[in-house]
């Protein structure tokens, strides 16, 4: 048996709703991006939503949108992909890293309170902090919240993980943070191959977003310096980018949305299959919070080499020999030789460090089958006794 670690889930209905749009008129710039994001948007509970090509470009966005440049700060957490730093990279901004909490494996809402306390003696406050709902378990948004008001950063939340997700009741991308940002790549919640997506409860950032999204260009002369010459016109107010959705894919988007809670339940039912299966192993299993609900991007175990004969190493192997494709999720981006050559090193981040020394994604897809899920486990006790 061969299984997947993640698999997009597309059925007839999407690939109905993705040829529709080849027969019609417009492939892009047409109606069915303003048509994904109006949906996004009342799912999620929010007042705006800005599609983008992908979760990559739109955090680029969101970071010109708050204002980050040269001189500034951002912050974010290790235990992520590396394009949760690299946004602040692409602005000329400085980039640091605040550790995680073991249990829930988000950044520590208590190290980032210490950290913005000896960052304000040094004068060295981050402009804007970007927490990552890792696995898709939102992170403490009101308390950060209030560390944001307090210190004076704005929040840009990675909730790459984490379409649909709730916190205190409500879906995560309209409250608490100032941007929110979603991936749509085939492993994750909902796809349209590539794609993200800005939402924000702010007029202003909105306007912001739609402008950086398609080259700084404006069609309303409301937002022109001088009178509009004609029906041809358009001006060019700030520099922009063409990180655009296309028609197509806002079609899948919409689709895949549209079947959002058959999505969570089946990753949810998978995610509840495994508590129970692996409840008896030496491992550290992920994090139920009774204020907030995951989305399940990933389901990692944690392993505990003091409690197994076999190492990490020797586990991940041996599962990948089975067929069965377990993955990593994350080396601390701070070690990667691109941030090391800034002046970051092992040590830097212990709690990020040893959460990855022990951690193995394995596979959790929302058209898993019991068979592939008991697969999985059987290979996974063998390899621990190994
Ligand atoms: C996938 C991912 C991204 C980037 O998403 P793309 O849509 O592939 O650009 C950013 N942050 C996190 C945490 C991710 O998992």
């Amino acid at each position: 048996m061969q299984i997947p670690y993640s698999r997009q889930w597309i059925d007839e209905v999407d690939i109905e709703a993705v040829v529709e749009v080849l027969r019609s008129d417009f492939l892009t710039q047409g109606p069915a991006v303003e048509a994904f994001e109006e949906a996004f948007a009342q799912v999620h509970g929010v007042a705006h939503a800005v599609a983008h090509c992908n979760a990559t470009a739109a955090l680029h966005t969101a970071c010109i949108a708050l204002g980050v440049g040269p001189g500034d700060w951002v912050w974010t957490a290790p235990n992520s992909f590396v394009a949760s730093a690299n946004c602040a990279l692409y602005c000329g901004a400085g980039v640091d890293f605040v550790d995680i909490d073991p249990v829930t494996r988000n950044m520590s809402t208590t190290a980032l309170a210490e950290k913005l306390e000896a960052a304000k003696e040094a004068g060295r406050l981050p402009k804007v902090v970007i927490p990552v709902d890792f696995s898709g378990l939102p992170v403490d948004l009101s308390e950060m919240r209030q560390l944001a008001d307090r210190f004076g950063f704005a929040i840009i939340e990675d909730a790459s993980h984490a379409v649909g997700a709730t916190y205190k009741g409500r879906p995560i991308g309209g409250q608490y943070a100032d941007i929110t940002v979603f991936s749509f790549h085939p492993v994750k919640i909902v796809t349209t191959a590539e794609g993200g997506m800005c939402t924000t409860q702010d007029d202003e950032l909105a306007h912001r977003l739609r402008l950086l999204r398609s080259h700084g260009i404006t069609r309303n002369s409301a937002d022109m310096t001088a009178p509009s010459e004609g029906g041809w016109y358009y001006q060019q107010v700030t520099l922009g980018f063409n990180y655009r959705l296309t028609d197509l894919q806002a079609a899948l988007g919409r689709s895949q949305l549209m079947r959002l809670p058959e999505l969570h339940a089946a990753r949810e039912a998978r995610a509840r299959r495994y508590d129970t299966l692996l409840e008896r192993l030496p491992l550290h299993l992920p994090a139920r919070l009774n204020d907030r609900t995951s989305a399940h991007h990933l389901y990692v175990i944690g392993v505990d080499e003091t409690a197994t004969k076999a190492s990490r190493a020797q586990i991940f192997a041996n599962l990948r020999e089975a067929g069965v494709a377990a993955n990593v999720h994350y080396i601390p981006i701070h070690l990667q030789p691109h941030y090391r050559a800034m002046g970051f090193n092992e040590g830097d981040f212990p709690a990020a460090e040893a959460y990855y020394r022990g951690a193995i994604t394995i596979p959790l897809f929302p058209a898993m089958s019991d068979a592939q899920q008991d697969y999985v486990v059987e290979k996974l006790k063998r390899a621990l006794e190994a």
